[in-house]
C-alpha cells in the first residue's frame, strides 16, 4: 500500500460544527496529495470531562467497567459527525470504534495498554478509497469489553495506529503550533522548536509538558515514527519529533516542575560544559538556595529549596535557551 498518513486532531480541534469543517477542510488537503490517509479523533471539547462528572453524580463508586463504556462514547461521537461530514463533501469515509479498528488491549480498565493492532479492516476501508476515522483512546480487551488508556490517550492511538500501518508518520494536530523553548503562558521571548528528539520531548513530558501523553512518544520511539505537532487552525510550521542525530549539545527548553523544580533539557546535555557552568552562575548570582543538581544525559534538574518564580523562570531561559 502506498504511504499512509496519520492525521490526529484534538478535543478543541472538533469542539463545535465550525471547527469540525475547518478539521474536513484540512483532511480534504491532505487526501488530495496522499490517496491513504488515516485520521484519530478526540471527544468534543470537553465531552469527556462532562461524561466523567456525570458518572460521579450519581455515585462516588463508579465501576470502571462502566466508565470505560461510557467516556468512549465521546470519541464516537465526533468519529461519526467527522464522517457525515467528509461524506456530505463528497469524500468518502467510514467512523471505526477502537474495536472496529482491530485495537486490542489488556484488562486495565482508565489505563489499558495496547497489546497488538489487526489492522485488516482499517486496510480494507483504505483499499476501498475512504478516509477511516477512528475514535482515539480506546481498545477492547479479551473480554470484548471496551477500554480506555488514561487522559489524552488518543495520542497514543494515533502513534500505536502509525506504528501498527507502517506509517510515514503521524501528525497530531491540537490548538498549539508546535513544542516551545518554555511555557510562552508563563515565559516571554520563547521561541517555538522546528525539531527534537524523542528523548528530549520525553524529557519535557515527564517534567510536565502537557503536550502530547507521553506514551505515544516511547511508541515513537519504538517503531521510529516522526510525530509532527501543528495547529489545527493555522499553516505555521510545527515541531517534528523523531530520532534524526542531533550532533550539537543545544538546549532545546526549559521547564519547570511543581513551584521548586527546574530541568534544562537537550540531547547531550551532560557533555556541554558551558551549560552547567552559566547554570550554576545563574543560581549564585540570583542568590537561590539549591537542594539538588542532577545531570544526565539530556537533562539538567535543579531543585530548589524555596518557590522558584515564572520570572526566575524566564530569567533563566532568556540566558541560556536565546
Ligand atoms: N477524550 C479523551 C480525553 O479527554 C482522550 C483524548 O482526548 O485524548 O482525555
Ligand atoms: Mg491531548
Amino acid at each position: 500500500m502506498e504511504d499512509i498518513i496519520i492525521l490526529k486532531f484534538g478535543g478543541s480541534s472538533v469542539s463545535n460544527n465550525e471547527n469540525l469543517k475547518i478539521v474536513a477542510n484540512k483532511i480534504i488537503d491532505f487526501k488530495n496529495n496522499n490517496p491513504n490517509i488515516v485520521v484519530i479523533l478526540s471527544a468534543q471539547g470537553k465531552t469527556t470531562d462532562k461524561l466523567i462528572n456525570e458518572a460521579y453524580e450519581l455515585t462516588e463508586e463508579v465501576n470502571k467497567r462502566e466508565l470505560d463504556a461510557l467516556v468512549s462514547c465521546g470519541e464516537q461521537m465526533s468519529a461519526a459527525k467527522l464522517s457525515i461530514l467528509l461524506n456530505s463533501l463528497g469524500f468518502p469515509s467510514v467512523s471505526l470504534t477502537g474495536w472496529q479498528a482491530g485495537i486490542y488491549t489488556n484488562n486495565t480498565n482508565q489505563d489499558a495498554l495496547i497489546e497488538n493492532i489487526n489492522t485488516k479492516r482499517i486496510c480494507s476501508e483504505l483499499e476501498s478509497g475512504n478516509i477511516v476515522i477512528i475514535t482515539g483512546f480506546q481498545g477492547i480487551n479479551e473480554n470484548l469489553d471496551i477500554t480506555t488508556f488514561g487522559r489524552g490517550g488518543s495520542d497514543t492511538t494515533a502513534v500505536a495506529v502509525a506504528a501498527a500501518l507502517k506509517a510515514k508518520n503521524c501528525y497530531i494536530f491540537s490548538d498549539v503550533d508546535g513544542i516551545y523553548s518554555s511555557d510562552p503562558n508563563k515565559v516571554h521571548g520563547t521561541k517555538k522548536l522546528t525539531k527534537l528528539s524523542y528523548d528530549e520531548m520525553l524529557e519535557l513530558s515527564n517534567e510536565g509538558a502537557k503536550v502530547l501523553h507521553n506514551r505515544c512518544i516511547e511508541i515513537g520511539k519504538k517503531y521510529n515514527i516522526p510525530i509532527i505537532t501543528k495547529s489545527t487552525f493555522n499553516d505555521n510550521y510545527g515541531t517534528v519529533i523523531s530520532n534524526q542525530k542531533i550532533e550539537k549539545n543545544e538546549i532545546k527548553s526549559i521547564i519547570k516542575k511543581d513551584v521548586s523544580r527546574i530541568s534544562i533539557i537537550g540531547n547531550g546535555i551532560i557533555r556541554n560544559t558551558d551549560a552547567m557552568i552559566k547554570a550554576i552562575n545563574f543560581i549564585k548570582q540570583n542568590k537561590l538556595e539549591m537542594l539538588e543538581f542532577n545531570i544526565s544525559e539530556s537533562k539538567i534538574s535543579i531543585t530548589f529549596k524555596n518557590f522558584v518564580s515564572d520570572k526566575i523562570l524566564e530569567k533563566l531561559h532568556n540566558e541560556i535557551c536565546i
